[in-house]
């Protein structure tokens, strides 16, 4: 699902040596969109030229890892379109922590859904692995991730189940578990969040159970997969045994959907308290949780679904797959409803909010969740003197990404002109 392009009118596109596209595929896709090409050298130029459909343009850049920005900036000029109608699309997986921050869609072609670990904290709107599911994309019959796809809805508008999930690896990557995620999560301190539907629920999730029978709709065809004997969790701490979220989500709505599946969620346990791993850079999550769990024989000779809610470093998970494993576990699938996304530090962009439409109220319009699992944009007055402005999700979120003129978000650059990088 793009967050920052609800209509793709142009795509920005750079490849580099690795292409495994054949050339009468890039015709096809120019004639269905326009396309602005980002070349390194007239060489490249004059080659991808004979392959194109006329009119297509380019870009000279020789290094185009930098100035990305401008590079944007100066393609809608050339497509004559704004930024909320562009994505950029590469097969260079070194553009995803720049392209993160920028506002305009992002894509990765590759050749599997599957980002390297230090990468999924930079996931594109999509991963893409042929040109037709490109066309799927820009025809909008494929919008995304399942759980984005799956969980963002408006009243009786929804996509239903058009997502993929997408794969990642462990830190050490040598260790022998599959990662699978169904999706993206910025928390509220990332822009983000006020138009993604899925860091709602799932920061809702952590204080009732609301989101639960959505959360299985989702996971259950994942789960199926699988083909699994059974399924636990990350256990929660010994202080923390009362509020097993996860638990309640397998119990109540997984295992009852899915009977056959063995519940293996007490023979993995949590035996010694850790400090929260939140407040922990990376290497200290790993030491963190060392240990700090034990498993039941029970898991011997079985394929188990090891389900998070986020995956952020994989610090706890890898450790639950580890003493599943030596538990006798034959087979361990870890499975996030999310991977954590990193929040920019860029200091150029920064979105302003939307105002609330009622007259002479200074409120601003926020993601809000309805009582009955819908969301609209609420206005921020109205616990103060019950407001009752608002929006619905789509025109708010639309309304967001009109925001992202070219010159709202560009003009910032001319003060940057003479600083020395
Ligand atoms: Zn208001």
């Amino acid at each position: 699902m793009f967050i920052e392009t609800n209509e793709l009118k142009g795509i920005l596109i750079y490849i580099n040596k690795q292409n495994f596209m054949a050339d009468h595929d890039w015709k096809r896709l120019c004639e269905l969109i326009p396309c602005v090409f980002i070349v390194d050298t007239p060489e490249r130029k004059v080659e991808l030229k004979s392959k194109v459909a006329d009119g297509t343009k380019f870009i000279l850049n020789h290094s185009p890892l930098f100035g990305l920005p401008q590079t944007i900036q100066e393609a809608v000029d050339l497509l004559g379109i704004e930024l909320f109608e562009l994505a950029y699309i590469t097969n260079d997986m070194t553009f995803l922590p720049q392209l993160h921050s920028e506002p305009i869609g992002s894509i990765l072609l590759s050749q599997g859904r599957r980002l390297p670990y230090h990468y999924h904290g930079f996931t594109p709107d999509f991963i893409l692995c042929s040109l037709d599911e490109l066309i799927d994309v820009i025809t909008q019959k494929y919008k995304g991730y399942l759980a984005e796809v799956y969980l963002t809805k408006d009243g009786s508008y929804h996509h239903g189940y058009q997502g993929y999930v997408f794969q990642t690896s462990l830190k050490d990557s040598t260790l022998p578990y599959s990662v699978t995620i169904c999706g993206r999560y910025f928390d509220p301190s990332h822009y983000k969040f006020n138009s993604h539907q899925l860091s709602h629920r799932i920061k809702r999730s952590k204080l009732d159970g609301t989101q639960n029978a959505l959360f299985s709709e989702v996971l259950i065809p994942v789960i199926d997969s699988f083909n699994a004997d059974g399924i636990t969790r990350v256990p929660p701490r010994p202080s923390k045994v009362s509020a097993d979220r996860l638990k309640t989500l397998i119990q109540e709505n997984i295992l009852r959907s899915r009977p056959t599946l063995n519940d293996y969620l007490d023979a993995l346990i949590c035996t010694r308290e850790y400090r929260e791993q939140k407040q922990l850079g990376s290497d200290a999550r790993f030491a963190n949780v060392k240990d700090a769990f034990y498993s039941s024989n029970l898991v011997s000779g079985k394929h188990i679904i090891l389900l998070d809610d986020v995956f952020t470093t994989g610090a706890t998970v890898t450790e639950c797959a580890e003493t599943l494993r030596k538990a006798g576990a034959t087979k361990v699938s870890i499975l996030a409803i999310a991977s954590h996304q990193f929040t920019p530090k860029s200091f150029v962009f920064s979105r302003s909010t939307l105002s609330c439409p009622v007259d002479r109220c200074d409120g601003h319009l926020r993601l809000t969740l309805k009582r009955n699992n819908d969301f609209f944009y609420g206005c921020s007055n109205f616990s103060k003197n019950n407001c009752k402005g608002g929006t619905n999700y789509f025109e708010g979120w639309h309304s967001i990404n009109k925001q992202n003129m070219i010159g709202n978000y560009y003009s910032d650059f001319d003060d940057f002109d003479d600083l020395d990088f």
